[in-house]
């Protein structure tokens, strides 16, 4: 069996998820094109925390952790099932690295199903989430991305979720679809890496426009799982689709394991719906 393909999705804002552009259709094709897997992990930016875990529920359940968005992201479910035998089995396989078994405070965040009900509408594979060790360096990340390269094997489709560039302090509503020079300038450093070098992701973290690119590092840190799992391989990442939405956000995707796909022709993103002024948690 052929290891199953990895992903990391720049997952933007969570209206994404109610959204169609290229960068959702991008989301799409990949799902299409993937072998079924028995199960997504994802390590998304919005499970921050103070220790290494992954979900263990039997139904985790849709967390809405955001604030300020239309209604109808708040009546998004995602009811895929979760999968406690596979939760066991990664908390082994890791070791000594300590990863918990959470069985009731997470779920499924926006990071996860903004991107997965595009890639997986149907919620009807089992998803685990991985936290982010709030705690430890850069190293940790990417080692313990390498250390999980072993699942992919076993059918589990992996995916990082957050963002390369991610400063909403610096947003600029009037760009939709434009990324500031040092936004471009750095995402172009990152996809170099992730693509030629991927062991010298870590790196990245002493480049002079990382603390303009990531002033706090959640968004970033599932790329260093990703890069992690492409230093593991023995192919090399390619980029899914690029892009930036209001200057400050990369939208680049990557995925390893899997031909590289070409957007459809005549896919032009659309106009951005209306968004609240006031970006919390994105
Ligand atoms: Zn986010």
């Amino acid at each position: 069996m052929n290891a199953m393909p990895a992903a990391f999705f720049g997952h933007g804002t969570p209206m994404n998820a109610l959204d169609t552009n290229r960068y959702t259709e991008a989301w799409r094709a990949f799902g299409e094109e993937v072998p079924r897997p028995r199960a997504i992990l994802v390590v998304s930016a919005h499970w921050y925390t103070n220790a290494s875990a992954v979900t263990a529920m039997a139904q985790p359940k849709t967390i809405h952790d955001f604030y300020g968005f239309p209604d109808d992201l708040f009546g998004i479910q995602y009811p895929a099932p979760g999968d406690p035998q596979l939760a066991d089995e990664i908390a082994d396989l890791v070791k000594p690295t300590c990863v918990g078994l959470d069985n009731d405070s997470w779920g499924i965040d926006h990071g996860t199903w903004s991107v997965l009900v595009h890639a997986f509408p149907k919620a009807d594979i089992p998803v685990l989430q991985l936290s982010i060790n709030a705690l430890k360096p850069f190293d940790y990340h990417f080692e313990l991305g390498m250390r999980l390269a072993p699942v992919r094997e076993q059918g589990v489709l992996i995916v990082g979720s957050g963002n390369v560039v991610h400063n909403l302090r610096r947003v600029d509503w009037a760009k939709p679809d434009e990324g500031f020079d040092w936004a471009q300038a750095f995402d172009n450093e990152a996809a170099d890496v992730v693509t030629t070098a991927p062991a010298e992701v870590v790196r990245l973290q002493g480049h002079e426009l990382f603390s303009m690119a990531a002033p706090t590092p959640d968004h970033f840190i599932p790329l260093l799982y990703f890069a992690g799992l492409a230093s593991a391989a023995d192919e090399s990442a390619h980029v899914l689709v690029d892009g930036y939405a209001m200057g400050s956000l990369s939208m680049t995707a990557y995925t390893l394991g899997c031909h590289q796909l070409s957007p459809r022709a005549g896919d032009a993103s659309p106009p951005l719906p209306e968004v609240p002024a006031d970006l919390t948690n994105v």
